[in-house]
């Protein structure tokens, strides 16, 4: 679910549905979704639900991902953001035809955060979206609320913070990514920091990388378009669990401070963890360890 910032489309047809969403509140979200039977999928069968019963639901697990979230980061919960006037706006829509078509979306996206107006559109769809969309959008908004725009902070930080609230991802991506390591198929540091990501569009496209082998060799990848975006999006997730998992919760608090405060990456993993790692290759190899010890 990557992000997209500030796009005017996504007001104009807001507003033209506006007379038949619901509105349901609670201390720090506001949700609306249109009255309906809406049907949700899950791995095994489907059922329909009331969009309301649903609704609550969802309601209430923003309000527990908003308190785990805001600690995970080292948000102050005396701040009492997003209260009040700041709350921050659900939109459901009936289904993901309804979504990709108000939000003029790609048609893979299961949901966005849009940071200038604090709002999340995704769609009732899934069982699961409680456990993967819904924690995915709101620690995007709240990373960027910690974090702010001052620093030159890389996406798959960003996608790699919001993937580490979806729990049941993390074995997954830890086997994936141990996978690719074996293998010699990671993408370089380089890359991750600088690779437009959002460009690749075209999924069935070879791309041809550059990547350094586990003995520190160069070597060359060949990914279709979505092995690239995938291998991308395991790697970010991961990059971000390696550095909690290792570390501790209060410096990754930390890092986001020295972000926020107008660090690049490279300077804030050195003022934070720099008796470990001092440059970006070391958090490379290190990262690269910590997958293969992996039990
Ligand atoms: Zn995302």
């Amino acid at each position: 679910m990557r992000i997209l910032l500030g796009l005017l489309i996504f007001c104009l047809n807001t507003s033209a549905y506006a007379q038949s969403w619901k509105e349901i509140k609670s201390d720090h979200f506001l949700l609306y979704f249109i009255p309906s039977s809406v049907i949700l999928n899950s791995s095994d069968s489907s059922s329909t639900v009331e969009a309301e019963d649903f609704s609550k639901e969802v309601l209430r697990k923003a309000e527990v991902y908003y308190e785990r979230i805001a600690e995970d980061l080292g948000y102050q919960r005396a701040s009492e953001f997003w209260t009040w006037d700041k709350r921050v706006k659900i939109y459901l829509y009936v289904d993901h035809d309804s979504f990709i078509k108000a939000s003029n979306h790609p048609a893979w996206a299961g949901g966005m955060a849009d940071y200038d107006t604090k709002t999340i559109r995704s769609y009732f769809g899934s069982r699961e979206f409680t456990d993967t969309i819904l924690p995915h959008e709101i620690a995007h908004l709240i990373f960027r609320d910690f974090v702010g725009f001052k620093g030159a902070v890389p996406l798959w930080l960003d996608e790699g913070v919001a993937q580490w609230t979806e729990e049941k991802k993390r074995e997954e991506v830890k086997k994936a990514v141990k996978e690719m390591l074996k293998r010699d198929g990671l993408l370089t540091m380089d890359d991750m920091m600088k690779l437009p990501i959002d460009s690749i569009k075209n999924a069935e496209n070879v791309y041809i990388r550059p990547t350094r082998t586990r003995k520190g060799e160069k070597g060359v990848l060949f990914l279709t378009g979505n092995n690239l975006i995938t291998t991308y999006y395991v790697q970010s997730v991961s990059l971000v669990g390696f550095l909690i998992e290792k570390f501790g919760k209060n410096d990754f608090t930390g890092f986001c401070r020295a972000l926020r405060d107008g660090k690049n990456l490279e300077e804030a993993l050195t003022t934070v963890y720099g008796t470990h790692i001092r440059n970006l290759n070391d958090f490379d190899d290190q990262w690269k360890d910590y997958i293969e010890n992996y039990t």
